[in-house]
């Protein structure tokens, strides 16, 4: 750890607090060239300023920075929700209809997907997170209430909830993503109807959470599949190893291994501006900064981050 930050560190007890603000002031000084999502029209309302983040240990102990208890959209942070929900529903089968290499192109890209005949290379991309989104429509018997239920589960907390101007705002611009699904439909590889699919899409896009409930919600993949509120066992360690993996080599599109090298962290980002990382069997953390780089992943976020696994040397490699 740098002398800059030894100073925060009483030798055992970090402050948490106090090293995300002094991360965040230094770290707010640097150049950003990051832009607001704009082309989903409601997301480009939200302040640029905004700035939060939580850390949440296994075991206890949940520190806040800034913002972190203002909800904002959480995007393509939904995506591990929904396949892990699918994951549980259809087991091994799942990876027929999707697939688990890094993508290498951006997050809506379609130059692949025709190659490569309709199967999405993962289900962190665009058109693997509406593959899973068919998969959840076949199986699910009310898809909209129970994912949200499975994610509030998740979290433990019943007002989360979908924004539906935000679902309807994306929808009005969805040109690209009504692309993806009908080249996938006529590759026999959506079965439901594109609307309804397309409609539970956008949605689970939508939903809105702050820092901390991200965290909480993410903390079971750091904690070997299992919840700590109702020791339930969402995934076996198995497949709670292999939803962390895809997050590492998926969860930053055509930006994964620009992430790995910077924070070493498996994580997932979202247009809104957030990203949620974590470090199996120690702990998660969340963050929120609108700004996105030219990949669509938080500016600040990423920096935020890679500072803090610097210099706490903490992160899976
Ligand atoms: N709902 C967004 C879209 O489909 C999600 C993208 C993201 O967060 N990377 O474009």
């Amino acid at each position: 750890m740098s002398g800059f930050f030894l100073a925060l560190n009483p030798i055992v007890k970090m402050n948490y607090e106090v090293l995300f603000s002094e991360i965040h002031a230094k770290i707010k000084e640097e150049k950003n060239n990051g832009k607001v999502a704009g082309y989903i029209p409601e997301l480009k309302l939200v302040d640029p300023s905004k700035f939060g983040a939580n850390l949440i240990f296994i075991n206890g102990g949940t520190y806040n920075y800034g913002d972190a208890l203002e909800r904002f959209s959480i995007q393509s942070i939904s995506k591990v929700f929904s396949l892990v929900l699918a994951y549980k529903l259809v087991d091994e089968k799942l990876w027929k209809r999707v697939g688990v290499e890094p993508s290498g192109t951006a997050f809506n890209s379609l130059i692949q997907l025709e190659y490569e005949k309709g199967i999405p290379r993962n289900p962190f991309i665009n058109a693997g997170a509406i593959v899973i989104s068919d998969i959840l429509i076949t199986y699910l018997k009310h898809p909209k209430d129970d994912f949200l239920a499975f994610v509030r589960k998740l979290a433990n907390n019943e007002t989360i909830n979908y924004s539906h101007t935000i679902a309807k705002s994306e929808k009005e611009k969805a040109y690209t993503n009504y692309a993806l699904i009908h080249l996938m439909k006529s590759f026999k590889n959506i079965k439901n109807d594109i609307e309804e699919v397309m409609d539970f899409y956008f949605h689970l896009c939508s939903i809105k959470m702050n820092c901390e409930e991200i965290s909480k919600a993410f903390l079971f993949l750091a904690n070997d599949g299992k919840l700590e509120h109702t020791n339930e066992q969402i995934l076996t360690k198995a497949k709670s190893k292999r939803i962390n993996s895809i997050m590492q080599l998926c969860g930053f599109y055509d930006e994964a291994g620009e992430f790995a090298f910077r924070v070493g962290l498996p994580g997932k980002s979202g247009v809104g501006g957030g990203i949620v990382a974590l470090y199996p069997n120690r702990y998660c953390i969340s963050v929120w900064s609108p700004k996105l780089n030219a990949k669509g992943n938080s500016f600040l976020g990423t920096r935020f981050l890679e500072v803090f696994t610097t210099e706490i040397e903490e992160s899976i490699f």
